[in-house]
């Protein structure tokens, strides 16, 4: 069977075309299925039985299935949804003052292995296709209408699990449904991918025309505290990924955000703010200082306030526009990822 929601538009229209369709049948579909919000084939009025019916046997219209929902006084809603084949991931709805943000994964688990994150502890279970990604909006979606206030996601980060540039092809499809005007619309400057720092990913990226965000997890200044943070810098030095990030600017007339950590005694003293600053230089990238979420997987610890605020400072002061981030749904599972250890810890006591 073959998913809808995860075909990007020409993809189905070349579908089409090979049933002997029309090209305007996928506009056509899109439309039902993202505007009219048809949820079977069956609703398809102007669509004929005969063509319905061929439509029934091969291609359907699942959605990931809600295993677990959380809501955070703040709104925030986490869930964890599941796959066809029972695999889960973790989607979030973040509410801000601008719009409404899901927060959606892009592989089940993550090969990439920071020290720091729950998300790589068990490796990368599988890549998830872009049904799966298209999935998690519209299970946010429907929440939000059952909430009943004709609200809906206007922004997608991906930053839940995975490495969205070790899933490149999906993820590029799942980002053009979703900015297709006939798909979801959302503004591609209201999409934006988080790298580790692949390269390749962030070089081909570079050159795909999209007006996206691209961010990139920096975490440190300095090669020797990137390496024990995130053993992709050991591949991807922070010259070559500066060099990349360059490229980027240069090519797509972008600037990307660089996520910075803060962790205690790690990466968050005045000198690690100065070897930020003079590796950024020359980029036109501004920082969004993240203060660490602990969680009880490994020792490190989150920055105080003061130390988070003096490294703020320092940049500010250095003319580095940077911002610390908003946290949501503290009061529930905090990081990304936990709801997901938790289960798997779960999974593995059963
Ligand atoms: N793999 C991609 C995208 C997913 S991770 C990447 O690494 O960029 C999204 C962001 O969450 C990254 O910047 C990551 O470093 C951050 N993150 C991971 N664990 C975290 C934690 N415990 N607290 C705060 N941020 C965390
Ligand atoms: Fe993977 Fe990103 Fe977590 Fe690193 S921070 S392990 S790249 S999800």
């Amino acid at each position: 069977m073959i998913n809808l929601y995860g075909q990007e538009l020409s993809k189905l229209e070349q579908l089409m075309v090979g049933e002997g369709q029309k090209k305007y049948r996928a506009t056509q579909l899109y439309t039902w299925i993202y505007e009219k919000k048809a949820t079977s084939f069956d609703e398809m009025s102007d669509i004929s039985l005969k063509f319905r019916q061929v439509l029934k046997e091969k291609y359907c219209l699942d959605l990931p299935s809600i295993s677990c929902l959380q809501k955070s006084e703040d709104g925030t809603i986490k869930l964890l949804v599941q796959m066809k084949d029972g695999m889960q991931v973790e989607t979030v709805l973040m509410r801000y003052n601008y719009g409404l943000a899901a927060c959606v994964s892009s592989q089940v688990g993550c090969n990439i292995g920071c020290s720091f994150c729950s998300s790589g502890l068990l490796g990368k279970k599988r890549n998830l296709e872009p049904e799966e990604m298209v999935g998690q909006v519209l299970v946010l979606n429907n929440l939000l209408q059952k909430e009943g206030q004709g609200q809906k996601v206007t922004h997608v980060v991906v930053m839940g699990t995975g490495e969205p540039f070790d899933n490149y092809d999906n993820v590029l499809d799942f980002v053009r449904i979703i900015n297709n005007q006939k798909g979801l619309s959302i503004g591609a400057r209201h999409i934006t991918i988080s790298t580790s720092g692949l390269v390749e990913g962030i070089k081909r990226y570079a050159r795909e025309g999209l007006q996206t965000n691209l961010a990139i997890s920096l975490h440190a200044a300095n090669n020797e505290t990137r390496n024990k943070l995130m053993k992709i810098n050991k591949a991807y030095p922070l010259e070559i990924l500066m060099e990349a990030v360059r490229e980027y600017e240069q090519i797509s007339g972008r600037r990307v955000t660089y996520e910075y950590l803060l962790i205690q005694g790690v990466n968050d003293s005045i000198e690690d703010a100065k070897e930020l600053v003079q590796l950024i230089k020359g980029t036109k990238g501004y920082v969004n200082l993240i203060p660490y979420n602990e969680t009880n997987l490994n020792e490190y610890k989150r920055s105080s306030n003061n130390r988070v605020h003096a490294f703020l400072d320092y940049l500010t002061k250095a003319h580095v526009t940077s911002t610390i981030r908003k946290e949501f749904g503290s009061d529930i599972d905090a990081a990304c990822g936990q709801l997901k250890a938790k289960a798997d810890k779960k999974y593995e006591e059963e």
